[in-house]
């Protein structure tokens, strides 16, 4: 069984003709047994608890990306929002420098509050960086001093170095399709070193289609060929990888085995209605 850690499933309808019930069917087919789609803003949340509540397979997440981060944003709202059973994350939310760099003190506080909701809700933050990596370091080692909190750093492109301050955080890391870039050399000798019991993997899907599927939407079934290339690099077998990353989701998004056992009802539904009547 595999796990992918991180799509948008909300946005990967919008670039293909399928529908999300084929889609995820074609998952389940390739044994991608469960996914969980990101929210990058409040206003798309309706619309991702929909099709997390439609599908079992589907875990949600609650979360504005950094490029999106806004000055308004608080940790009281990520707490209600994330109390859907199938809500298991928060994110995603970090810093990104590279698209936007004008916005740094939006960031922080947007990236501050998701984790104070996580310090209060045990639900992992799930972090995006780019082009920000001493702002990351320092902002998530002063919060562990705080209080610790769990997460992981999703769709890792950053140094060695990062890298290594996270593990010693007690964090995860989550590769993506980039890993079967040509170009990601740098990338290949990082995961290497990381350990087993720490890799998630993810698509990102729509975006990042790895190798062989460069010219597709990408899309969660395609998890499977960063499995494989893990594997590669880590001299293990496919099945090995696949056990110990699903193993790996399921300990950090604990809350994923409560949801489990969620079977669509309406009387969730109207949880949802209540939620969404609320102005953010
Ligand atoms: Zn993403």
């Amino acid at each position: 069984m595999l796990v992918d850690s991180h799509c948008h499933l909300d946005l990967l309808v919008n670039k293909t003709n399928d529908s999300l019930s084929d889609i995820i069917t074609r998952a389940n087919k390739n044994g991608v047994n469960y996914m969980q789609t990101i929210c990058t803003k409040l206003d798309d949340f309706p619309n991702i608890l929909k099709i997390a509540e439609e599908f079992e397979a589907v875990y949600a997440s609650v979360g504005v990306h950094p490029t999106d981060a806004i000055d308004t944003l608080s940790y009281l709202d990520l707490i209600k929002l994330s109390e859907h059973v199938k809500v298991i994350g928060l994110g995603e939310t970090g810093l990104d420098y590279y698209h936007d760099s004008t916005r740094k003190k939006q960031q922080k506080h947007s990236f501050l509050q998701h984790i104070i909701a996580s310090q209060s809700n045990a639900l992992p933050v799930i972090v995006h960086t780019r082009e920000a990596e001493e702002d990351t370091i320092d902002i998530i080692t002063t919060e562990m001093r705080n209080s610790p909190f769990p997460g992981l750093i999703h769709c890792f492109t950053a140094s060695k170095h990062l890298a290594q301050k996270m593990l010693d955080l007690g964090m995860y890391i989550s590769i993506s399709g980039i890993i079967t870039f040509k170009n990601a050399d740098h990338l290949r000798e990082i995961v290497k070193f990381l350990p087993l019991d720490r890799l998630l993997i993810e698509t990102d899907s729509p975006y990042l289609a790895p190798v062989p599927m460069r010219s597709s939407v990408n899309e969660p079934s395609f998890v499977e060929f960063v499995a494989t290339a893990i594997a590669d690099l880590k001299n293990i077998s496919k099945m090995e990888l696949a056990q110990q990353t699903t193993d790996n989701f399921f300990k950090l998004f604990n809350k994923a085995q409560e949801a489990r056992k969620f079977k669509s009802s309406p009387v969730l539904s109207d949880v949802l209605n209540n939620m969404i009547s609320k102005d953010f």
